[in-house]
Formats: structure tokens, sequence, C-alpha cells
């Protein structure tokens, strides 16, 4: 099936029940609810323009086993311009969606589109599980010909945040398998977050990480992907930041809202063909560095990032501009910190493309250390951009009367006297309601926490960097330098 049509997506949600639940009610249909639809229209508004004639050669390309048109998320690279043409593809969705939707489909793409070209490793070598590798193979295929839509939850809700408990697998809440019967493994455990999850095809479970046992083998080591609908997986929502407004008063939260969710996993049934790994602690932990996934999804990342960064320099200028504080020093100061950062991200998503490396797959990975960078960079880097946002903007943020406002009874005052120099009021306003939507409202504040947690902690990430940082290089100058002779320069 060629790259679907935001239509055929949304019918696709119609079609399969699944258990959702967000304020304390069971959602009927995803696509109508007024919590999740915005962001199922937002997905679907992604589709659409894959198929848009204006956007098809950027957006598709054609499958190698079908010859139909599938979304270039899904291509395994194999030269530096097919991985820069990916990159096109995801900038394209990313800036269409002011980098506000992280889980945009192109994440899981990139993903199990490198899982499939290194599907061998899912085997596990000698005495391993040749099935597996099949399995992934034909799962990567299946998603890219149906245009399959994915969730995925890496995490172990935690009961303890006891260091020696860190992985926290033996006090109940942890993801196991309970028991295997011929049609496969019943999964009992409760994980976090799925982001996008209600409004997903189907549900991709693995983890970055897992505790070593000493018996090599766990029931906490487990990657496989199902259908959202699989009878005992319940999905519970936080609160939606879609707050029924209009575009005006809510340009971002009615649009974006991606949701996450907890998953509970209440013995579910995975079918052998869609297990990936099962029990096998080292494979796990070895996934990233054996496939690549993760230098791939910091890949999407980045053009994510730098979506973000756009529409934050974006708006700090139009801001300044607005309030016509633009030439003043402190605020050229921070709006040149949101340039150096904005041109540091590009900077990195290019050069983690100029210097990829076709991997022992086969496959044009980026650079691992560049581009995993661009997830550590702005784990702190963009709640500072948010930061200058509020001190660019200040009580401007809070002179934000809504659409209502402008047809009420104090229109005309509203009108008269929140014009600025530059700017008539309802501009002035509609700008500043969308920099509250990205410095301030539960939505924009929800956004920063993504940024800080979604690849996982800042130790985690730190540690994650560390490993495959080439240190021998750094040290090998200073022991250069160390080792010249008395009175060389
Ligand atoms: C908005 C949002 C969306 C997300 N979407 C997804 C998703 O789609 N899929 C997915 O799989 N995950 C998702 N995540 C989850 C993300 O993977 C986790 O938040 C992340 O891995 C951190 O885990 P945690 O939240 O349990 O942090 P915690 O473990 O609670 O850590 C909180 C802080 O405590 C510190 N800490 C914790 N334990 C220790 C310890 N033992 N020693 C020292 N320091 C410690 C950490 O470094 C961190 O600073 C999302 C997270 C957010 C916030």
């Amino acid at each position: 099936m060629p790259a679907r049509t935001g239509r055929q997506y949304l019918n696709g949600l119609r079609e399969q029940e699944r258990e959702v639940w967000i304020g304390g009610e069971r959602v009927k249909d995803v696509t109508k609810h007024p919590g999740l639809a915005g962001g199922a229209r937002a997905i679907a508004a992604l589709y659409d323009m894959q198929c848009d004639p204006k956007y098809r050669d950027e957006m598709t390309y054609t499958s190698p086993t079908t010859g139909d048109r599938v979304g270039l998320s899904f291509i395994n690279p194999r030269t530096r311009e097919e991985l820069e043409a990916r990159r096109v593809m995801m900038l394209n969705w990313a800036r269409s969606t002011c980098g506000m939707m992280g889980r945009s489909p192109d994440f899981m793409n990139v993903t199990l589109a490198a899982w499939g070209a290194a599907a061998d490793y899912f085997a596990g070598g000698k005495g391993g599980r040749p099935e597996f590798a099949q399995n992934v193979r034909r799962y990567y295929e299946f998603i890219r010909e149906n245009d399959i839509v994915l969730t995925h939850s890496l995490i172990n809700l935690q009961r303890s945040r006891n260091v020696t408990a860190h992985y926290n697998l033996q006090e109940g809440t942890a993801l196991q398998a309970i028991r295997e019967n011929s049609r496969g493994i019943v999964v009992r455990g409760a994980r976090v977050l799925a982001t996008l999850g209600p409004i997903s095809d189907e549900i991709a479970v693995y983890s970055p990480r897992l505790g070593q046992y000493s018996e090599g083998h766990s029931p906490f080591a487990l990657a496989f992907s199902i259908p959202c609908g699989t009878p005992g997986l319940r999905f519970l929502c936080r609160d939606s930041f879609d707050l029924g407004r209009s575009h005006f008063d809510h340009p971002l939260g009615s649009r974006f809202e991606e949701m996450d969710c907890i998953v509970f996993f209440d013995d579910v049934e995975v079918p052998w063909e869609r297990m990936f790994l099962y029990g096998d602690v080292d494979l796990l932990n070895g996934a990233a560095a054996g496939t690549h996934y993760s230098a791939h999804s910091s890949h999407q990342g980045a053009a994510k990032n730098l979506a973000k960064c756009e529409l934050v320099l974006g708006l700090a200028l139009l801001m300044t501009e607005t309030l016509g504080n633009a030439h003043l020093p402190h605020t050229e100061e921070r709006i040149g910190e949101l340039m150096l950062t904005t041109t540091l991200t590009r900077a990195l998503m290019r050069a983690g493309e100029a210097d990829a490396k076709l991997d022992e797959w086969g496959v044009m990975c980026p650079d691992p250390v560049t581009i995993e960078s661009t997830r550590n960079l702005f784990m702190t880097a963009y709640p500072r951009m948010i930061e200058i946002l509020q001190l660019l903007g200040s009580s401007s943020f809070m002179i934000t009367p809504s659409e209502a406002d402008f047809k009420g009874p104090l229109a005309a005052d509203i009108e008269q006297y929140l014009a600025t120099d530059n700017t008539a009021a309802r501009d002035r306003v509609r700008l500043f309601r969308l920099a509250w939507d990205v410095a301030g409202s539960s939505f924009g504040s929800r956004q920063v926490l993504y940024e800080r947690f979604f690849a996982s902690d800042p130790l985690t990430r730190a540690r994650a960097l560390a490993a495959m940082y080439p240190k021998s290089e750094a040290m090998e100058r200073v022991l250069d330098f160390l080792r010249r002779e008395d009175g060389q320069v």
C-alpha cells in the first residue's frame, strides 16, 4: 500500500478499538474525543502532506519490494545524499508542527528501519533465535508498506528510586514475561510513557538498558510490538493540554497535543511472530550499539530541535519588534544567544550527516557522537531558550485577552490601549498568545519537560555520550605534548 493519507490514518484509528482512559472515562473514539482529536488531526495532516503532489518527491521514495511510493522516513539510507533527503523529509514534518510533536511517526520509523537493516542482530549469534531476526525483518516491511504509526514505551514504572534498586525489576511494577504458550508470551507490568499512545496504531516495547543478571536470561528483557487494541493493553492519559479553545486563544495546544500515557499490560499476549527479543540481557543491553537505532532517532530529533529553535528565535525577533525593545543591548545579547543555539543545532545536524559512515549493516549512519550530542545539548539549551523568551516578554505574556474579549464590551479599549508603536492590538495579542503557548502554558511547560527527559534522564544521557566519545584521541594529544623534549616548542 502506498503512503497513507490523513483520512486513511484516521479511519485506521476508528477501526481498531483500544482501551484509552482519560479523566476517569473510557474514550469511545479517539478521533472525536476533545482532548485527543486535535493531535489525531495534526498527524493526519502530516500524512496528507506526504501525499500532496507538491511534497510527494521530498516526502516519499519507491518501496524496494512493492514499487509503491512509501514514506521516506522508512528508508535505510545507503548514501549521504539519501541521509540528507531523509532529513529534508523529517524537517518538513517538524516545521509543519513547529517542532511540537516530537513523536511524529518518523521517530519510530527511523528506529524500526535501523532494526530492519540490522535484523540479524536479533538472532543473537550461535544458539540464538534466528526466528526473531525474521520477525524484525518482516515487521519493518509490514510497517513500511502499511504506513503504521507507532508509539513506544521503554521505561518501567518505578516504585523505588533507591540507588540499589535502580532498575526496579523485582517489585511488581516492571514489565515482565509471566508465561509462554504455543501462541506467544504473556506479559504483565507497567511502562512509561507512551507519547502518542492513544492515536497510534501499534506500540513497540523495548529497553535502552537493563541491569545485568548473573543467569544472563531475564523475564524483563523484552522487545516486541503489538497493535494498540490488543486485549489487556490499557492506556491511561494525563490531562489533555488541548483545552478546547480556538486556534487564536491556544495556537499550539489546540493543534499539537500528542498526549503521554502510562501503559498497563494486564496479562497481554504477545504473538511469537511479534517477539524480537526475549530473555537475552546482553543482546538487549547491546541493541543501541549493535543496531545504531539511537543515532537514527537522534537524527529525527535533530530535525525537530531545529524546527523548535526556528520557532523560538522567530518569536523572539517578532516579540521584540512588536514591543519596540529590539535595540536594547540586553535584548540583543539574549537574541544572540538564541541565534547561537539555532546555529549550533543546525551545525550538529549537518555535521552528523557530513561525518556519516556506512555501518556494518550497510546503512549510512549519522556520526553517533555528533548526532547524539544534539539530544544532550537540547536538554539544557531548550529550557534556557524558554527562559530567554520569558525575560523578553515579561508582562506582555499576561496582556493577552482572548478572542472573545476582542468581540466583547471592552473591544474598543483593547484595540486602543494594547496597540504598540509597531503593531495593532490584535496582532500583538495573537503573537503573545503563541509565545505563551511556547513559554508558559501547560502545553509549553510539557514541551520543556519533554526536552529535559524524553531521551532519558541527564545522568544516563551523559553516561551514554561518554561511553561512545573517542576519549583516547583527546588524551593522546595531551600525552604528545607532555612527551615534548625540554626546549622543544
Ligand atoms: C513529556 C515526556 C514524554 C516522554 N515520552 C516517552 C515515550 O514516548 N516513550 C518512552 O519510552 N519514554 C518516554 N518518556 C520517559 C522518559 O524516557 C523518562 O522520563 C526518562 O527515561 C527518565 O525516567 P524517569 O522519568 O522515571 O526519571 P526518574 O528516574 O524519576 O529521574 C528523575 C531524576 O532523578 C534522578 N535519579 C533517578 N534515580 C536516580 C538514582 N538511582 N541515582 C541518582 N539519580 C537518580 C535522575 O537523574 C533524574 O534527574 C517521556 C518523558 C517525558 C517527560
